[in-house]
């Protein structure tokens, strides 16, 4: 696997993921469920990396705190099965619903053929996330062979991703100026989790040097990169502390990951 190393201040261009807080603002469909409503969104694009009020530990607001095992309940790949989900994108693995062309309010995002894929690989994303097909396709192919043999039966097996940022039309880090986001494009997904089938959540702020959690989220961290053009996790820098941003961008070197 190709790992490119880039002078600092491509670095600086690529480090595309910020947690984003507004979900699905810009698109002219009903929000995912986010704590930001729209009316905030267009105001966050603007502000330079407003959205981080700062809190004790310094982090990105966006995670929720580490999680005891919650009560048992339908599986969410169940759950993410039903309703309006069906096969999308060319693959019985990916379900979710095709959505109208997304057009961005700030140049350069925007999706034309977008989606909101609810599960894939029989692994639900909570919550369903929009983005283009390319993605979905990634993120199936990093499930499907990273995700689900990484875990293994641990907890029963993996059953959902945590989703802190789908699609979100911004630019990078929220600098006025800067360039388009990959999430803006419906290129790029943040994860902040993964959810067992016992309910354990291996989360990646709490777990990452953690002694016992930290070599899997690691592990997880590194199959993404190959499936996905840029991967970034804690190592990263502090703005990915609590999440792996993955996105579809292709770099002349080969995947970054970091
Ligand atoms: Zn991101």
């Amino acid at each position: 696997m190709r790992r490119a190393i880039l002078p600092a201040v491509l670095l600086a261009q690529a480090l595309a993921g910020v947690p984003a807080l507004s979900g699905a603002s810009g698109a002219p469909f009903p929000a995912l469920p986010s704590p930001a409503s729209a009316q905030t969104g267009l105001l966050a694009e603007l502000l330079p990396e407003a959205p981080f009020p700062p809190s004790p530990t310094g982090l990105p607001a966006a995670a929720e705190p580490a999680t005891a095992p919650h009560p048992s309940g339908p599986r969410l790949a169940a759950v993410a099965a039903s309703g309006r989900a069906g096969p999308i994108c060319g693959k019985r693995r990916i379900r979710g619903e095709r959505l109208a062309p997304i057009p961005g309010r700030l140049q350069g995002c925007g999706i034309s053929a977008p989606v909101r894929v609810f599960s894939v690989s029989g692994v639900a994303l909570s919550p369903p996330a929009i983005m283009d097909c390319p993605t979905a396709r990634a993120l199936e192919r990093w499930v499907r062979r990273g995700v689900r043999r990484t875990i293994g039966s641990l907890g029963g097996g993996i059953d959902g991703l945590r989703v802190i940022a789908g699609y979100s039309c911004r630019t990078r880090n929220n600098l006025p100026g800067a360039r388009i986001s990959e999430h803006g494009r419906g290129r790029a997904i943040d994860i902040a989790g993964f959810t067992l089938r016992n309910g354990e959540v291996l989360d990646v702020l709490t777990g990452w040097n953690d002694r016992r959690r930290g070599r899997l989220l690691k592990r997880l961290h590194r199959t993404a990169c190959g499936p996905f053009g840029t991967v970034l996790g804690p190592d990263a820098d502090r703005y990915h502390r609590n999440h792996l941003h993955l996105d579809t961008a292709r770099h002349r070197g080969g995947s970054y990951c970091r």
